[in-house]
């Protein structure tokens, strides 16, 4: 068996289903099932409290940080694992902003997620003292940083198009300028190769149930430059990240480097599942991962280009520029992914017209994307996404 052959069977994917939105929610590692039964069982129904000790549950959030460090060029000790990605945004971007007393200015771009940009419109209210968001286009974002900007947050992968901003590149014009950096790997960790420390980024954030297969909800990770993390005090200042939380003082003392980033108690039965997911990243790289990657979405592309010439490519073509994803813009996209998800391929829709296709070489064969350009000719040429059932909206898209 090739190494991909091993790694997909290592998931347990339903039958007849192309999945293509590994992007938003990677699939269940087989192991996961097992491994969090025996937790549940034997360490959680047999140890009840004494497990935080006993089964190691105290310090398994540092165990999978170094394992999470290792996929995006961290040393160990500088990755933090808990909370979800939006309270992990809050943190990274307070924290920068720390550092730039004299500058008022968060520079983003347009393409950047959501919840990033309302949690820094929150935290500027919060914050008071006149601070400013400035929401640049993405090919516009060298160009609009200044002596002004304090911090520059950007998601390296636009989730919309797929597009890859130059985190080296940009990190080093950000530092040029005097401006702290803070980089959301959302779609970038488990995708692309990452290389923080080679980077030199100042902080970033991930979430670890996209690429990383981590399950549903499953816990966000934090990064600080080592030299960094004891230079900040944290937004969210928990228990579990103070120096001595079992001393249980009145009063905040920051643990050590990037251990006052944690906040509360760790999803122990997530993190099982996790850990799973992250074996499976063992049994090869991410250069290796990376290049079949292109592979697939080339293969993809050229495909749907052939065939059904209605979708346009929104994503860039040059390889090298998008992350692990490809997006068509198509008037009725909505209608047109209900009509594939309904024949087994799963992408899914961004409005306004954006259906977006995500690939991960570790479960996706080169026959699943014949296979899904086949069907995408067909619902697109024959007209099937105009059925009674594919227009109706569901709350998740
Ligand atoms: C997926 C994603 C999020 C989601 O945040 P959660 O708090 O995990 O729901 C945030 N930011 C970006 C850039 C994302 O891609």
């Amino acid at each position: 068996m090739s190494i991909f052959e091993q790694t997909r069977a290592a998931f347990a994917l339903p039958e007849g289903i192309i999945y293509l939105d590994g992007n938003s929610l990677g699939p269940l590692p087989k192991a996961a099932e097992a491994r969090t039964a025996s937790l549940l069982r034997d360490e959680w129904g047999t140890q009840l409290i004494r497990g935080w000790n006993t089964c190691g549950w105290m310090a398994q959030p540092d165990k999978t940080g170094d394992r999470i460090a290792r996929l995006i060029g961290a040393a160990p000790g500088t990755v933090a694992v808990g909370d979800t990605l939006s309270i992990k945004v809050h943190q990274a971007l307070h924290a920068a902003l720390q550092l730039q007393p004299d500058r008022r200015e968060i520079l983003t771009c347009s393409g950047n997620f959501p919840s990033d940009i309302y949690i820094a419109e929150g935290l500027i209210e919060t914050l008071g003292g006149g601070y400013t968001l400035k929401i640049a286009a993405p090919e516009e974002v060298a160009s609009a940083m200044s002596a002004k900007t304090a911090v520059l947050m950007l998601t390296e992968v636009d989730y919309r198009t797929g597009r890859l901003h130059d985190m080296p590149t940009l990190t080093g014009q950000a530092h040029a300028k005097g401006i702290t950096t803070v980089w959301d790997l959302a779609h970038s960790t488990g995708a692309i190769p990452v290389d923080l420390e080679g980077a030199d980024a100042d902080f970033a954030v991930g979430c670890t149930y996209k690429y990383l297969n981590g399950g549903p909800g499953a816990p966000a990770f934090i990064y600080a430059k080592p030299e960094l993390a004891e230079r900040i005090m944290p937004s969210l200042p928990g228990w579990l990240g103070h120096a001595a939380p079992f001393a249980f003082e009145e009063s905040y003392r920051p643990g050590p480097g990037l251990t006052r980033m944690r906040v509360g108690t760790p999803p122990i039965i997530a993190l099982a599942a996790l850990e799973t997911a992250l074996d499976i990243f063992e049994q090869t790289d991410m250069a290796t991962i990376r290049a079949r990657s292109i592979t697939l979405s080339e293969r993809f592309i050229k495909g749907v280009e052939a065939t059904a010439p209605a979708l346009r490519l929104v994503s860039p073509r040059d390889p090298k520029a998008r992350g692990s994803q490809v997006s068509f813009a198509f008037k009725e996209g909505y209608s047109a992914m209900q009509a594939l998800i309904a024949r087994g391929v799963i992408g899914d829709f961004r409005a306004p017209d954006i259906m977006r296709f995500g690939f991960a070489p570790l479960y996706n064969t080169e026959a699943e994307i014949d296979r899904a350009v086949d069907h995408i000719t067909e619902v697109i040429t024959q007209n099937l996404w105009q059925a009674p059932e594919y227009q109706i909206r569901h709350a998740v898209t």
